[in-house]
């Protein structure tokens, strides 16, 4: 037997069969059921999701032979006659084709006389929206005060485009995108129907890239079968359409996040050579990280991720922050969209990619922002702590802190009297940090700092008189051609870090 195009074979016959649209189907059912026919429908909604077979059934509906209902028989020679739309009382018209303003003329002529066999002679537009203005205005009028026999089913994916004063003559019917589960659902029900096993991820990978349109579910759904002999399953899709499968993805994407730039470049000739296109492959990343995204804030619906959460590698999820991914996700975009003016595609791939390596050290400029914020606030504390691997700037509990002004001021004060030389000296001290009971004083001449050494005692008693409690001192000197660098050089070599800057112009 031929193999019949699937859609076509499950094309809906009755509304119970028409998917996904369970909010349309309820009213027009409640609509036929109370007998109360609008003269005037408009279907809006994406392509492939059952618009038109809705506009069939309901011509159905309206004529079959055995009495309107939402159950049409589908025997009697009206609903033959609708299925293989030769009903002369059902005019199909393709609102693309015929938009001119003498079309709906003949239309408006059409009207005036009585259906042949049915009760009612129903005109189906498809795409409506294509009409001129003109065409619009003249259908207008036939809407307004149509014989009671007529009835129009407008259909539409661009809802936009429809005059107001149209819209608001109809009843109108908004047409929804079929979840994948739900396509996912019918799919396998599909193949069960044609008795040919098929894996779930296989099935589910169709409904994914149909995007809620059914009928586009069914011609991928067609093309697969065509190729997938005894079984339909993600290898052979993977083989035969060029897709770089979850799985290689996850692999080069841990390898991104390991840093390991020859890694991802050797596994993405792998991938090209496999036959997976530069295209193919840029859609594949950007649709992991977006998952990955979605992870890093805890989502986790598979219908959303695109695939089970459970096979996204933890190691990437770990490894970047949420802005990290958003500049990966960002990175692809432009990518994608570059790379149609480019000189050679793989070459600018690659870039990508050997930047995606490196992206876990990626600080975005709001994080810059923070860390200037931190390091002003700290550099007027005095206080730091530092991260050494992470290169973060982190603010905790003050470990130390400057004397204030006054406090060395009264030190020195009280040390006049007894001690001139000695106070003068110390005023020469470059810094005075508390560290627990220990009092850094730091002197960036050899002199005044070994001087002070040298008569460190009052200096100790002063100092732990004013601020009552037993103080050590520890003297450091700083040599200006390098040697131990002193609090204002750790400063330098902290915001050096952070920018990843040179200090110009001698720095000293
Ligand atoms: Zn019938």
């Amino acid at each position: 037997m031929a193999y019949e195009v699937t859609a076509t074979r499950k094309r809906p016959a009755t509304f119970s069969e028409l998917e996904g649209q369970d909010f349309v189907v309820s009213t027009i059912n409640n609509a036929l059921s109370t007998e109360r026919i609008a003269h005037a429908y408009l279907f809006s909604g994406p392509r492939g999701v059952g618009k038109t077979s809705a506009a069939r059934i309901l011509a159905k509906s309206l004529n079959c032979e055995e009495g309107q209902s939402d159950t049409p028989c589908g025997v009697c020679s009206n609903c033959v006659s609708i299925s293989r739309g030769n009903s002369l009382d059902v005019i199909e018209i393709d609102g693309a084709s015929n938009t001119s303003v003498n079309d709906i003329r003949t239309i408006k002529e059409e009207v005036l006389f009585a259906p042949n066999s049915s009760k009612y002679k129903v005109y189906i537009i498809d795409e409506v929206h294509m009409l001129s203005n003109s065409a619009f205005n003249a259908l207008l009028k036939t809407i307004e005060e149509p014989p009671p026999y007529i009835v129009f089913i407008f259909a539409t994916t661009e809802i936009q485009k429809v005059p107001a004063t149209i819209r608001s003559r109809c009843q109108q019917f908004n047409f929804r995108l079929i979840s994948v589960e739900k396509i996912k659902e019918i799919l396998i029900k599909t193949s069960e129907e044609l008795d040919l096993p098929a894996e779930e991820d296989a099935l589910f990978w169709i409904a994914k890239e149909s995007t809620g349109s059914l009928r586009d579910a069914y011609t991928l759904f067609d093309q697969v079968v065509s190729f997938s002999g005894e079984k339909i399953t993600m290898e052979k899709i993977r083989t035969k359409l060029g897709i770089a499968g979850i799985d290689s993805v996850n692999e080069i994407a841990e390898e991104m996040a390991g840093g390991n730039t020859q890694k991802v470049l050797e596994l993405t000739d792998e991938a090209l050579m496999g036959g997976v296109s530069i295209d193919q492959l840029i859609i594949d990343f950007t649709s992991y990280f977006r998952s990955v995204l979605f992870l890093k804030h805890n989502i986790v619906k598979e219908a959303l991720l695109g695939s089970n959460p459970s096979i996204f590698s933890k190691k990437v999820i770990s490894t970047y922050s949420i802005s990290q991914v958003e500049q990966a996700i960002e990175l692809l975009f432009k990518l994608y969209k570059d790379i149609r003016f480019s000189l050679n595609q793989r070459f600018e791939l690659e870039l990508v990619f050997s930047r995606l390596s490196s992206l876990s050290t990626y600080i975005s400029p709001n994080e810059i922002l923070k860390k200037i914020e931190g390091i002003k606030s700290d550099l007027k504390s005095g206080s730091f702590s530092v991260e050494q691997n992470t290169g973060e700037l982190k603010k905790e509990e003050k470990l130390s802190e400057n004397l204030s002004t006054d406090t060395i001021t009264s030190i020195i004060h009280s040390l006049r009297k007894n001690k001139l030389a000695l106070s003068s000296t110390l005023e020469k001290a470059t810094s005075w940090k508390l560290i627990g009971s220990t009092l850094k004083l730091t002197f960036d001449s050899t002199y005044s700092g070994n001087a002070v050494k040298g008569d460190i005692l009052p200096i100790k008693e002063k100092v732990s008189e004013i601020l009552n409690m037993n103080i050590d001192i520890e003297v450091s000197i700083v040599n200006p051609s390098g040697g131990s660098p002193n609090e204002v050089d750790e400063n330098i070599e902290l915001v050096k870090r952070v920018f990843r800057g040179e200090v110009v112009n001698g720095g000293k």
